[in-house]
């Protein structure tokens, strides 16, 4: 089949990514799906303004314990007499549960004004829009700790003057028209955990500022089971879209660690990867097309090969262009059958150099299953640490654990660390790749420490997510950031990260 070139095209209002030639029969005859969202449009009834994740979902000290909150995550409702310890033993602190956590300000920045913008805007009677402070406050930054230290010390000058909620790809071109005629800076904002300041609002911005929210364009708008491709509106956050596809049977695989609250156009926007990008690759080898509306009309790729030979491919411009390029208002995926089995699994090792050499050889034989990932021995004992009170008989059965894998095995406990692992496929297809991974394991002088640590170091993950406000609650500087190398360097890094950060403590 001839693949035709990447092309710019100007905009067709009632056209979206369309699907393949000749497949209209397959599709599904629920067109434009609009989804019920887990976050609502006024996102503070469900969402903290001031931090990470729900409100309803906080770590908080009581009776110089620290308790998880909230019925979301496996730690909800429970007491953390180990992390308690572990904290005060590392940072030298008394929980302090008087702390106030911060109030919403009184008074927001004063907005910068645009009247002709506002006028055109309010001439738009389809897309809603909002002056007020709490909505305009909420988008002005992303999650680094940065962001939310400046958010609890009032330290934003500029914020958003304008929030717009588009419902379609049409209502945006309108948008966008509108802030080039009147030099307005737009700013799409997807589910705002930016960890690279794109969406934080410059602070010498002099011209308005207008945030485009695109929580409302979240509509599954066709789905072609032959070709296993799904178009969706940018909008749609992650969890939502997961819930969706796996009620037809489908999964797209892609889980970063903020997919609770992250968007399709986020993803896009800044090239994200996933948890399970082993088997599923990340948000790049996922995307088949993508809609963004600029200033200069709408970007597209016409046809829908899955890859075309010829010319750059505009996607490649689009992703992790981080909203700079335009607003992405729908994306075509790949989807997949929901795997038949999912198992956890876990891995100790003696020391971190003999679980990197394990990594190494996995990636080498390029037998990774869904999802592996190595802690080292501080990282490993802060995971035991976060595991609520114990009753009698589980300390009895975790201290025969502990005396098993420092008699009979030999290991040092201020050394030992451990893999996370996931197995997604069919059940032959995960016996086999569970096989090939407790054999290499092996060779690295590694032994399997089971299927539920498994899986409770892959949900805390999320659970993780919350500390860094707690921390800064309790004057603890936290802060989590990725990078790559190469394998000959990644021990000396982790390393000198440590003696880095340890060497800056006063
Ligand atoms: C706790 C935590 C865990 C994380 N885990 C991961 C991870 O595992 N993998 C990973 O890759 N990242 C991760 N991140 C970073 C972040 O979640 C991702 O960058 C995510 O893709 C951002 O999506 P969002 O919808 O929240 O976008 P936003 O934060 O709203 O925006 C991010 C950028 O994309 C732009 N943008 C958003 N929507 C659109 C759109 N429709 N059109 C054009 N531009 C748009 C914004 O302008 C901004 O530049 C994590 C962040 C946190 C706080």
């Amino acid at each position: 089949m001839a693949a035709k070139r990447n092309t710019v095209t100007t905009d067709v209002p009632e056209s979206s990514v369309a699907p393949a030639e000749g497949t209209a029969l397959t599709l599904d005859p629920r067109l434009s799906l609009r989804v019920d969202s887990v976050i609502p449009k006024k996102r503070h009834e469900a969402l903290k303004w001031f931090g990470w994740g729900y409100n309803d979902s906080q770590f908080y000290g009581q009776n110089g314990i620290i308790c998880f909150r909230g019925d979301k995550y496996p730690l909800g409702g429970c007491e953390l007499p180990s992390f308690t310890k572990w904290v005060e033993k590392k940072f030298e602190l008394t929980v302090d549960p008087r702390k106030p956590y911060p109030q919403l300000p009184q008074t927001y920045p004063r907005p910068v004004e645009n009247a002709p913008f506002l006028s055109e805007l309010r001439g738009i009677t389809k897309v809603e829009h909002s002056l007020e402070g709490i909505d305009r406050l909420i988008r002005c930054h992303g999650q680094t700790l940065n962001d939310i230290y400046s958010l609890w010390h009032n330290k934003f000058q500029r914020i958003p003057d304008v929030v717009v909620w588009p419902r379609s790809h049409e209502d945006v071109v309108q948008l966008v028209q509108l802030a080039h005629k009147h030099n307005v800076m737009m700013v799409p904002y997807g589910g705002g955990t930016s960890v690279s300041g794109a969406i934080t609002c410059p602070q010498e911005e002099k011209r308005t500022i207008c945030a485009l929210d695109t929580s409302q364009m979240n509509r599954l708008l066709w789905l072609n089971r032959k070709n296993l491709t799904v178009c969706f509106e940018a909008g749609i956050v992650g969890q939502d879209l997961e819930r969706v596809l796996r009620e037809q049977g489908l999964t797209v695989g892609h889980e970063p660690d903020s997919y609770e609250f992250s968007t399709l156009g986020g993803w896009v926007a800044t090239r994200a990867s996933g948890m399970k990008k082993n088997v599923y690759g990340n948000i790049e080898d996922l995307v088949v097309r993508v809609r963004m509306v600029t200033p200069s009309g709408t970007l597209e790729r016409e046809c829908s090969a899955p890859r075309v030979s010829c010319g750059p491919d505009f996607n490649h411009v689009i992703l992790g262009s981080e909203g700079t390029l335009g607003v992405i208002t729908e994306v075509v995926l790949k989807v997949r059958p929901l795997p038949a089995v999912k198992r956890y699994g876990s891995l100790a090792f003696p020391n971190f150099e003999q679980g990197v050499l394990f990594m190494r050889e996995v990636a080498l034989r390029r037998c990774q299953p869904a999802s592996v990932r190595l802690m080292d021995n501080e990282q490993f004992m802060f995971g035991q640490a976060l595991k609520p009170e114990k009753s009698w008989w589980a300390s009895l059965v975790d201290g025969l654990k502990q005396r098993y894998v420092t008699a009979w095995k030999g290991i040092d406990l201020s050394e030992i660390c451990a893999a996370t692992l996931l197995f997604e496929g069919d059940l032959k297809d995960v016996q086999r790749q569970e096989s090939i991974i407790y054999e290499i394991a092996a060779k690295f002088k590694g032994f399997p420490a089971g299927g539920q640590n498994g899986e409770r170091g892959y949900i805390l993950t999320f659970v993780i997510a919350y500390i860094r406000d707690f921390g800064l609650h309790q004057g603890i500087v936290a802060e989590s950031f990725e990078t790559s190398v190469p394998w000959d360097r990644c021990s000396l890094l982790c390393r000198s990260v440590k003696q880095r950060v340890v060497s800056t403590l006063p």
